[in-house]
């Protein structure tokens, strides 16, 4: 690879924002009104003869609501021509077979946010070791956390600058997702060693070399108490509730709080992500991971309207593990993190990997002894060891021996190994 080389990348970093209770009042007034221009706009489109419903007709009809709604003003000129930029795109989307049609957008079932489609008018400045400030339009000059370095004032240019952003209220409150572009020199090859990585039953994440990656609770005992405490007083709220009575503001809050809690888990979780992969991308140059598609298996349990899924709760509780330990994200994460680092990431089809015996290839029945313990049931081998750390060497041994996941289509195809028997070691 030739040195001085320049990659484009785009990402985004999302930052928290310290805001004044009148400014959240400002930023939710904005959302709102973001959410009845998508729901007006749906309307509109549904009413209108096809040969109609074009961009020029719908850009009018949004000018002429917030002409005759105060409260839909309320939202910058800009922020309203992203709505419609992101709802065509939806039906665009829809079209192309990627999502389903765009449906009205519900009060309490969307997430809360504004766009900010262009990145000049943010005047980002750093004015703190921790804290930076920020023009939001029609709310003004903000301060939000500074957790990476961003491309403004001398350090931006037209190949390295911040593209624009989105505000985003979760149940920590607001924030702000930057689009970063960046022209970065291409990274030299990885020289490290190769490595699979399998998600562990015992550790969370087991790799082929011995190496583990753990992590404790996402919530303190006292926070796991109170998360157990709010839930159980939730349930009974929600059982004396009558059929048809609206929610109380008491079941409401401790909804709220319910969310806190587990949002807090959630972004400890992403923060032990983002340090684990981080690590992984900078030690091995080959990274090998199984190739699973956790969407479809999310999906496929509940099945379809027309298809109902079969022992759904008992699979969507596994499904709920799978996503607890955000395998999907971890991977997404190591994508982008291996190709920064100069190194790859490769997934392998690799049905009954924790089955198989990582030292003689044979798939013996019974052989996985316990969730920890895995012994070989060959009596030529015997190999016994942590069950995690077979799976991630099976993993890596898929890849050596040319089984590599060939994208087509966007699915991976699924090729079984020769030596497995399908069915009888389950
Ligand atoms: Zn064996």
């Amino acid at each position: 690879m030739s040195q001085g080389t320049l990659v484009k990348r785009q990402f985004g970093h999302r930052a928290r924002l310290a805001l004044s209770p009148a400014e959240v009042l400002k930023a939710d007034a904005q959302a709102h009104a973001a959410r009845t221009m998508w729901n007006l706009l749906h309307a509109w489109w549904q009413m209108m003869p096809k040969d109609k419903r074009t961009l020029a007709n719908a850009d009018a009809a949004i000018r002429q609501a917030r002409k005759d709604l105060e409260f839909l003003a309320l939202l910058p000129a800009q922020a309203a021509q992203a709505v419609l930029k992101t709802y065509v795109q939806a039906w665009r989307n829809c079209w192309d077979g990627r999502a389903d049609a765009p449906n009205y957008k519900g009060r309490f079932r969307s997430v809360m946010s504004v766009d900010i489609p262009q990145g000049r008018d943010l005047n980002i400045k750093r004015v703190h070791r921790r804290w930076g400030m920020v023009n939001l339009p029609r709310i003004g000059r903000v301060k939000f956390r500074w957790t990476k370095d961003l491309p403004v004032g001398k350090r931006a240019g037209t190949e390295n600058r911040i593209t624009g952003a989105r505000l985003v209220k979760d149940a920590l409150g607001w924030h702000i997702a930057f689009r970063v572009m960046t022209q970065e020199a291409r990274p030299e090859a990885h020289q490290g060693p190769e490595v699979g990585i399998d998600v562990g039953v015992s550790v969370p994440l087991a790799l082929s070399d011995g190496g583990s990656f753990e992590h404790g609770a996402w919530l303190t005992e006292k926070e796991q108490a109170k998360l157990l405490h709010l839930e159980q007083r939730a349930a009974q709220r929600k059982q004396r509730r009558k059929p048809g009575e609206r929610t109380s503001r008491r079941l409401r809050r401790t909804y709220d709080q319910i969310a806190r809690l587990r949002a807090k888990a959630k972004r400890r979780a992403a923060d032990w992500q983002h340090q684990t992969t981080t690590t992984i991308a900078r030690a091995y140059g080959t990274v090998v991971v199984e190739a699973l598609t956790i969407t479809n298996m999310v999906k496929s349990a509940r099945g379809t309207a027309e298809e109902p899924g079969k022992n759904v709760a008992q699979k969507a509780g596994l499904n709920r593990s799978i996503a607890a330990e955000a395998w999907g994200r971890t991977v997404t994460m190591l994508a982008y993190k291996t190709a920064r680092h100069g190194g790859t990431l490769v997934k392998v089809p690799a049905p009954g990997t924790s089955r198989r015996c990582s030292a003689c290839g044979c798939t013996t029945p019974a052989s996985r002894e316990s969730q920890t313990v895995f012994v070989c049931k060959n009596p030529d081998c015997g190999w016994s060891g942590n069950a995690d750390h077979n799976a991630a060497r099976n993993i890596l041994h898929l890849y050596r021996i040319g089984l590599v996941a060939i994208p087509a289509a966007g699915r991976a195809v699924v090729r079984r190994a020769r030596c497995v028997k399908p069915a009888t070691a389950r």
